[in-house]
C-alpha cells in the first residue's frame, strides 16, 4: 500500500472507532500548499485509485473579486459567508452548490457568519443558490466538541426554518475530526493527517 492509502486507512479506522458509519461521512483531502502535479506515475496511481471520483471543493475564504474565476469550477464552495457573495455567484452561474460557513468558535480571526445570523442568512442564500449545508472550524485551544454540536444544531434549525434538506455538515480537520464525528459531521476536511508523516 502507498503511504497515502495507509494514512487514509488509518483515518478510516479512527472514524470507525468513534462509532460512526463510514458510509455517512465524506472525506475531503485538503491540498492547499501541496502541488498535486505528479511526476511519478507509480506514485500518482495509488492516489487516483484511493480517490476514484475526485471532485474539487473550495474550502478557503472567497473574495468577491475572485467570484468570476471560481463560479462553476468547483463541485462545492464550502466557504460562502455572505449574501452578497451568493448574489455575485448567482449572477455568474445559477447552479453553483454551496455551504454556509458559520463561525461557531467565535474566534475573530475566523471567517463565517456569527451563529446568531446563520438561520436568516441560510434562508437568503438558499433562495439564490443550491445550499447543501453548513461548514465550520473548531476552536483552536478549547474542546472542539461543543462548537461542533452547536453547528449540528444550527443545521437542524436552518433546515426547519427553510423547509430545505441540508444534508452536509462539514466539520472536522486533522486535529479534531474525531470530536467532529461524535458531534454528527458528514464531511471531514483533512490535510496534514493524509499528506504528512505522523509525528513520532
Ligand atoms: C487547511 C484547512 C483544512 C485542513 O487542515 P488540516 O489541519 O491540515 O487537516 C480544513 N479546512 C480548511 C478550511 C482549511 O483551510
Amino acid at each position: 500500500m502507498s503511504r497515502f492509502a495507509e494514512r487514509l486507512e488509518a483515518v478510516r479506522d479512527r472514524v470507525r472507532a468513534t462509532g460512526r458509519d463510514l458510509e455517512e461521512i465524506t472525506i475531503v483531502a485538503v491540498t492547499k500548499g501541496r502541488p498535486l502535479g505528479e511526476n511519478r506515475v507509480q506514485e500518482a496511481l495509488p492516489k487516483l485509485d484511493a480517490l476514484p471520483e475526485a471532485e474539487w471543493h473550495l474550502v478557503g475564504h472567497l473574495q468577491s473579486n475572485k467570484v468570476r474565476q471560481v463560479a462553476g469550477r468547483f463541485r462545492l464552495i464550502q466557504s460562502l459567508d455572505s449574501v452578497r457573495l451568493a448574489e455575485l455567484l448567482a449572477e455568474r452561474e445559477g447552479g453553483q452548490r454551496v455551504l454556509l460557513e458559520v463561525n461557531v468558535s467565535r474566534e475573530p480571526a475566523k471567517k463565517g457568519v456569527v451563529p446568531e445570523d446563520a438561520v436568516a442568512v441560510a434562508r437568503q442564500i438558499g433562495d439564490l443558490l443550491p445550499l447543501e449545508g453548513l461548514m465550520g472550524l473548531g476552536p483552536q485551544s478549547a474542546d472542539p466538541e461543543p462548537a461542533f454540536r452547536e453547528l449540528a444544531e444550527l443545521r437542524q434549525r436552518c433546515q426547519d426554518a427553510s423547509g430545505r434538506a441540508l444534508p452536509i455538515l462539514s466539520m472536522g480537520m486533522s486535529g479534531d475530526f474525531e470530536a467532529a464525528c461524535r458531534a454528527g459531521s458528514t464531511m471531514l476536511r483533512l490535510g496534514r493527517v493524509l499528506f504528512e508523516n505522523p509525528v513520532p
